[in-house]
């Protein structure tokens, strides 16, 4: 047992979620036994006036401060670690990486409670699975009791769930189960630790894969146990989640866990069904739409290795794994995998550092895969696995422009395209409209005076939410009553300017008065339970025409959908962001993919005023893969990520002078520690200059070596702290994904 040589005092450096870049140095305890500290352990220390927890990192025999001004440590949390070395490695590093302070980098891969220093408590939940009886039972039976219905074919889909799953369900879930149970349809699942045994894994048969699925899953189940990066490029439908599911079988067979990760939390249901159909072992789910509590046991029972599969967002990344094998990450182009705001980490990325340290292999999914993603694979870093074809007997969507110039429009629909809806009904088919903007309509004018609805706090219009008779910021989410007199000139009539998912439903529920419409925006889906609900009424066939915003473009599946119609795609086409091009692109062609699923074939129809734009030209005649190649080309030609790498300093105040005269100060810096060919390219107003009452300027620092850039970051950086600008808020982002 190592104890403290006598009257010397260790010194903990410890790491503590502040915005402050250095550790903090505390005297060990007195008496302490060193066997069992080790780094990553959570601690209690003073910090000001109040007490904080931290993470230890060093234990050192000196500090460069005044050991006697220092502070004691108050109790140490954890015997040993929650994190793994590796881990620890992967936090610091990306705290480097992306130049945010170490404490606040570590508190992130905590849940809330650990992270607030509650012990460990590992509760076990009730899970529910069906019966026989219930396996065999036609939901229709339950005809008269809706709620018992709608559990019984939630169930009849996901074979088994906990309390917290169904929680994020459907709040009210309780009394149908109940019902259910005494009906003898539902039991509680006793025994969940499910042995790693390779028949207990699977609960049914596994499709037959075509070739280019087999030499995909081959690829990848030959460099289990070693890293490498995959990039899986199939269009929707390929049958890449097949692919995902059949590796995931070999690493479950190895007794090892899978981390899957998915951009929004909308998806997680679809797969987490898709996976509890064809795996008998313990599922762990991690996203916001959960609580705390829950959050927590899913990451402790993937510490601990009592669940092996975890399915998440984003900040599920940094859960432990006890014994990792394989991270999934699909729609890897997909903004939402980088953080937007506080430590600005881009899940992709970061999956990709942590396989390399933990010697597994990283598959990246996608349809229409990122930029970076296609040049990390002609520089040979990621390996191309391609799907070229969709899976089964489902045919490719047909792509056309439908020229709008001149055409009456009824709302936003053309008459040609309502036309074609009209027939897509008349055969029993399903509609999709994709309109990327909710409300009713993004402006309010005064047909007098041109007056215009405008937040007070931001750069920006307010959107009218005429359901609600609300004008909202679509930005700071200020809210005002709807007016109906011009409040400048008094007189003139107010007119609502442009078009959202509101006013196109009212339009639909003119021209379509028999059929069902089903609106899917942010608006519409608030209540919990109600995205998965039109979710399910669609599936089911009662819903004729599905309206919505990008909610739709991902990962859904509609099997009856045989028409979809982007109804403006101009409003893309014209961005002063270079990632714009990219992400229209990527847009389409994920809509795209929810047209003909099953073995109807599917037609997409693009409304435009710009019928001869190479984008969509190369789109509808070639390829995302050709289009990818041009916009690489342009990128190299100006030398724009990922020919170049990025960081974006971005600052805010009250004051409309105060970010600049900061950033002058920046730019000095810059100038004084810029050694290699860092470009410093502003400083500049932010593309939105004022936004929630702050106004907004950058400085974008660019260079062509990542390393270059980052040596400059590492000096630039604890300089910008020392600058004493009380009434500044600044940030940085590193591979900013978006420029505004
Ligand atoms: P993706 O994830 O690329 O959109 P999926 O894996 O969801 O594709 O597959 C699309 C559909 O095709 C699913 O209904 C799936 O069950 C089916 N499918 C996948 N692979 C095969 C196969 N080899 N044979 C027959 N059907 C398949
Ligand atoms: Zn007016
Ligand atoms: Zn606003």
């Amino acid at each position: 047992m190592t104890k403290l040589p006598s009257g010397k005092s260790l010194i903990f450096k410890v790491a503590i979620p502040v915005p402050v870049y250095r550790l903090f140095d505390y005297l060990a305890q007195e008496n302490i036994e060193l066997d069992n500290v080790k780094p990553g352990v959570r601690l209690e220390v003073p910090f000001g006036l109040g007490k904080k927890i931290g993470f230890l990192l060093e234990i050192a025999e000196q500090s460069e401060l005044d050991t006697g001004k220092l502070k004691r440590v108050i109790r140490i949390l954890d015997h040993k670690p929650l994190l793994s070395a590796k881990d620890l490695r992967l936090l610091l590093w990306a705290s480097s990486y992306y130049h945010h302070p170490v404490g606040e980098v570590i508190s992130t891969a905590f849940p809330a409670a650990l992270r607030q220093g509650k012990s460990i408590v590992v509760q076990s939940e009730k899970r529910y699975a069906l019966t026989d009886l219930g396996k065999a039972t036609d939901s229709g039976q339950l005809k008269r009791a809706p709620k018992q219905k709608s559990v019984l074919e939630k169930f009849q889909c996901s074979s088994c769930l906990s309390e917290a799953e169904l929680s994020v369900w459907n709040d009210n879930w309780r009394p149908a189960v109940k019902q259910l149970i005494a009906r003898q349809l539902l039991q509680i699942e006793l025994n969940d630790a499910k042995a790693n045994n390779p028949e207990a894994l699977l609960r049914n048969n596994v499709l037959q894969c075509n070739l280019q699925q087999q030499s995909a899953i081959d690829a990848v189940c030959n460099s289990l146990g070693q890293f490498e990066v995959f990039l899986l490029e199939g269009v929707t439908g390929s049958g890449k989640t097949e692919v995902y599911l059949q590796i995931i079988r070999s690493v479950l067979e190895r007794g090892q866990q899978v981390l899957v990760l998915v951009p929004e939390i909308t998806l997680t249901p679809q797969l987490e069904d898709r996976f509890r159909q064809r795996f008998a072992v313990n599922i762990a789910l991690s996203h916001s739409k959960l609580t705390d509590t829950q959050r927590q046991i899913s990451w402790l029972r993937m510490q601990q290795g009592e669940c092996s599969i975890l399915l998440g967002t984003r900040s599920a990344l940094f859960t432990p794994l006890k014994n990792p094998g394989l991270i999934i990450l699909d729609e890897e182009h997909d903004a939402s995998f980088k953080q937007q705001e506080g430590f600005r980490f881009s899940a992709r990325d970061v999956a990709v550092v942590r396989g390399k340290l933990l010697h597994i292999p990283v598959l990246l999914g996608s349809a229409t895969p990122s930029l970076e993603s296609l040049h990390n694979v002609d520089k040979r870093r990621y390996r191309l696995l391609h799907l070229p074809e969709r899976a089964g007997n489902a045919i490719e969507p047909v792509l056309q422009l439908m020229d709008i110039r001149n055409k009456r429009m009824q709302e936003g629909l053309s008459e040609a395209l309502i036309e074609e809806m009209h027939g897509t009904l008349a055969r029993n088919e399903q509609v999709l409209l994709f309109l990327n903007r909710r409300g009713f309509a993004p402006t309010l004018i005064c047909h007098g005076c041109g007056w215009v609805a405008r937040c007070h706090r931001c750069d920006a219009n307010l959107v009218i939410h005429f359901d609600e008779e609300r004008l909202r910021c679509h930005h700071c989410g200020k809210e005002h009553q709807l007016i109906h007199q011009c409040p400048a000139c008094k007189a003139g009539q107010l007119t609502p300017l442009g078009l959202g998912t509101e006013r196109v439903e009212k339009v639909l529920a003119e021209l379509f008065e028999d059929r069902v419409t089903v609106r899917l925006d942010r608006d519409s889906t608030q209540r919990k339970g109600s995205l998965e609900n039109y979710l399910q009424q669609i599936n089911q066939g009662k819903v004729d025409i599905i309206l919505g915003t990008q909610m739709l473009a991902k990962g859904h599946h509609f099997p009856n959908v045989t028409l979809v119609a982007i109804l403006d795609v101009d409003s893309g086409l014209f961005s002063i962001d270079f990632h714009a091009a990219e992400k229209l692109a990527q847009m389409i062609m994920q809509v795209s993919g929810r047209a003909g699923r099953a073995d109807k074939p599917g037609k997409v129809i693009m409304q435009t005023r710009q019928p001869e734009h190479p984008l969509l030209l190369t789109l509808i005649n070639e390829s995302y893969r050709s289009f990818a190649k041009s916009a690489l080309a342009e990128r190299k030609e100006a030398l724009l990520p990922p020919f170049s790498h990025q960081a974006l300093l971005r600052v805010q105040a009250a004051d409309i002078n105060t970010p600049m005269l900061f950033l002058k100060s920046v730019t000095a810096l810059a100038q004084e520690l810029n050694r290699g060919h860092t470009q410093v390219l502003g400083p500049v107003s932010a593309p939105m200059a004022k936004r929630a009452g702050l106004y907004r300027y950058q400085l974008l620092f660019q260079n062509t070596r990542r390393q270059e850039l980052h040596v400059f970051l590492d000096a630039l950086m604890p300089a910008i702290v020392k600058l004493k600008h009380a009434k500044v808020r600044w940030s940085l982002d590193v591979d900013p994904v978006d420029l505004y």
